[in-house]
């Protein structure tokens, strides 16, 4: 079966995407502290400075699957992480995609598209690449003939509540753990139809409009929730494979923890216990092991089915600030990405 050719080693692919220094940046004369001096490797040159005050750089060395700098564009980052993934759901597989990274680092510009300007074009992201080629490969032959139907969902953690924002109204969902079967359901979640890539389109942008309307500020909101892109293949009702796209909420906590803030805090804390139990479950999963610690957070409990079965396969794309003022995080980002991967 495929499930026999997928070793370990592909089960799990994890790279890094560095940006390119923005306006803000260069007007705080913020420095380029990242290299990519090959395609498989970035360094850091982390600002230090010895007893007797002198500065210098140390640099530190990491080895990706890919490390893609700041000239490469979505469709090449597409291409080596989340392309070779859509195979996998008509084989019956389930596929992850996860942009990891903090908050400004180009999480949601790598897998929702453009969002920056006036005139938001979703059509360039990851999620709109993913469901063009799932469209594609629904008129080969081999799977046409298997009459498979696409849905979609869009949904949303926030501080450990799941809500559908497919819908102006953002629906509540509940998940719900089914003890004895080991089950995860998700009550109220809506698998919208969808026929072709402009549906798929239209879904993204309310999907997006739900996400940051009535905030006071877009970024603090959703560089706290998790968003969760789904494609669904069906035959004759029943799930034939799933892919599922997430845009992670923003990995720096630091100033959370020490927030006078309750809220602040917990939510920081949601966040942390959250990316931590991600890793584990992707580690379980490169190790084949039998448990999957799904548990611990809501949205490891909603990608359950994701993380085991033989022919799962997943990919994190960790994106990294460029600036020195970022070495901390970035350093951090890195360390977790090379964490998920490590035996
Ligand atoms: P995050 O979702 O991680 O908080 P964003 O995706 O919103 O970060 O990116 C922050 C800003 O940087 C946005 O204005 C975005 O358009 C820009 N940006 C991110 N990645 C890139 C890139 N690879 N090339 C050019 N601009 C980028
Ligand atoms: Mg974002």
């Amino acid at each position: 079966t495929t499930a026999d050719l997928i070793d370990e080693e592909h089960r799990i692919c994890v790279c890094v995407r560095a940006r390119p220094l923005n306006k803000k940046e260069l007007t705080m004369k913020d420095l380029d502290v990242i290299t990519i001096p090959s395609k498989d490797v970035v360094m850091v040159h982390e600002p230090k400075q010895k007893v007797d005050l002198t500065r210098y750089l140390e640099n530190q060395t990491f080895r990706f699957d890919y490390a893609f700098d700041d000239s490469t564009d979505n469709d090449m980052v597409y291409r080596f992480t989340a392309r070779p993934l859509v195979e996998t759901i008509f084989e019956r597989g389930m596929a992850t995609c996860f942009a990891y990274g903090q908050t400004g680092s180009g999480k949601t510009h790598t897998m929702g598209g453009d969002f920056s300007g006036k005139n938001q074009d979703c059509s360039k992201g990851i999620y709109a690449l993913a469901a063009r080629d799932v469209f594609l490969m629904l008129k080969k032959p081999n799977y046409k003939k298997l009459d498979l139907n696409v849905f979609a969902t869009f949904f949303e953690i926030y501080s450990g509540k799941a809500s559908d924002v497919t819908n102006i109204s953002s629906t509540k969902l509940r998940v719900v753990l089914e003890d004895g079967k080991q089950q995860v359901q998700v009550v109220g979640l809506q698998e919208r139809d969808v026929k072709c890539t402009e549906d798929v389109l239209k879904l993204i942008e309310v999907g997006n409009s739900c996400r940051t309307s009535g905030q006071t500020s877009a970024n603090a909101h959703s560089s706290r929730s998790h968003a969760v892109f789904q494609i669904i293949l069906r035959r004759r009702g029943k799930m034939h494979g799933k892919f599922s796209l997430i845009d992670l909420a923003g990995n720096e906590r630091g100033a959370d923890t020490s927030s006078a803030d309750r809220q602040t805090r917990l939510e920081g804390a949601e966040i942390n216990k959250s990316l931590l139990a991600l890793k584990e479950c992707i580690r379980a999963l490169g190790r084949n092991k039998p448990h999957t610690p799904f548990r611990a957070s809501k949205l490891t409990q909603v990608l359950r089915d994701s993380f085991i079965g033989e022919n799962s396969r997943t990919c994190m794309i960790a994106t990294i600030s460029p600036g020195m003022a970022s070495c901390e995080n970035t350093l951090n980002t890195l360390r977790y990405a090379n964490r998920v991967k490590e035996l």
